[in-house]
């Protein structure tokens, strides 16, 4: 277990300095923008879905490590999904980082993406692990930049 911890820290600071996918995206079919104001974190993700799959993904941001991983991972881990595999996928990331027991196939689910287990000792830090999945959700909810930033502040 301490090995895997180890593992997972040494994912989140890697993807935390080098975040993949960080850039803007031509040719975007949806854009939104999110903040988290506790932490000072914003990101925004860039969609292009073809046929209900996400396509390709970005983002571009700036914040503490967790919300830049968590955005680096979450752009690797929804690219080729459909948009309902995304909303499932969201739904057992939000359960690990808020300490939901997860089966195990959740577990398998989630890949990579389990490295954010600790997030869950952490309660502040749940909303820097989420910020990217509720701003991607606003992305593919519709075409660009319509209505407010999603703030966590609203999101549960
Ligand atoms: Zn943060």
């Amino acid at each position: 277990m301490t090995h895997a911890a180890d593992l997972y820290q040494e994912l989140i600071l890697d993807h935390g300095r080098r975040p993949r996918n960080h850039r803007a995206l031509d040719g975007a079919s949806g854009k939104a923008d999110g903040h988290n104001p506790l932490c000072g974190d914003r990101v925004t993700v860039f969609v292009r879905v073809e046929g209900g799959v996400v396509a390709d993904v970005t983002f571009v941001g700036t914040g503490c490590a967790i919300s830049q991983a968590s955005s680096s991972l979450m752009t690797e881990a929804v690219r080729g999904r459909s948009v309902a595999e995304v909303e499932a996928l969201f739904g057992r990331f939000h359960d690990l980082v808020t300490g939901t027991p997860a089966d195990d196939a959740a577990q398998d689910a989630l890949g990579k993406l389990a490295a954010f287990a600790g997030v869950a000792e952490f309660p502040m830090r749940v909303k820097c692990a989420t910020l990217a999945w509720h701003t991607l959700r606003a992305a593919l909810a519709g075409p660009a930049a319509v209505g407010a930033p999603v703030t966590t502040e609203d999101a549960s």
